[in-house]
């Protein structure tokens, strides 16, 4: 017997309206100096999650890998990664865009000034202690379920 095709629903799209989103503090665990974070979208089928980032002078995030590509569009400030420019990685200048390949490692992302940006990430992060050991590998599923816990209070 031939089997009836199989519909298949498109994902529903998402539009959010940035201001009427509280920022949240960003996890202290994987991050220092005050970061606060928005999440604007996860998707599961995808393993992706998109977020915008606001970065007071003098912060950054935890060493991680990036396990899947990233790409970011820088829209204040100046953001160091992979060591910046000095180092043989990037430093960003607003507005500045950039694309981090599939197993870039991130010892330390550093923001010398207040900056913001968004990035839409494809695949987990594994943040990583000086020995290159995973401390914690954050999933898109990881990821909102920290946004819930940092908005639900
Ligand atoms: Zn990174």
């Amino acid at each position: 017997m031939k089997s009836m095709p199989q519909h298949l629903e498109p994902v529903n799209g998402r539009y959010v309206q940035m201001d009427d989103v509280e920022w949240a503090d960003f996890p202290e665990a994987l991050s220092e100096g005050g970061i606060t974070w928005k999440l604007l979208n996860v998707s599961p089928e995808m393993g992706a999650w998109t977020a915008y980032y606001k970065c007071p002078k003098g912060s950054s995030f935890a060493p991680h890998v990036h396990i899947g590509p990233g790409e970011y569009f820088l829209t204040k400030g100046r953001m160091h990664v992979r060591g910046g420019t000095g180092e043989g990685g990037e430093t960003a200048v607003a507005p500045g865009y950039g694309y981090e390949a599939c197993n870039a490692k991130h010892v330390q992302t550093y923001f010398e000034e207040d900056s913001e940006f968004y990035m839409t990430f494809l695949g987990p992060l594994n943040f990583i202690d000086e020995d290159g050991k995973t401390v914690a590998l954050v999933t898109w599923k990881d990821v909102q379920d920290a946004w819930e816990a940092a908005t639900s209070r």
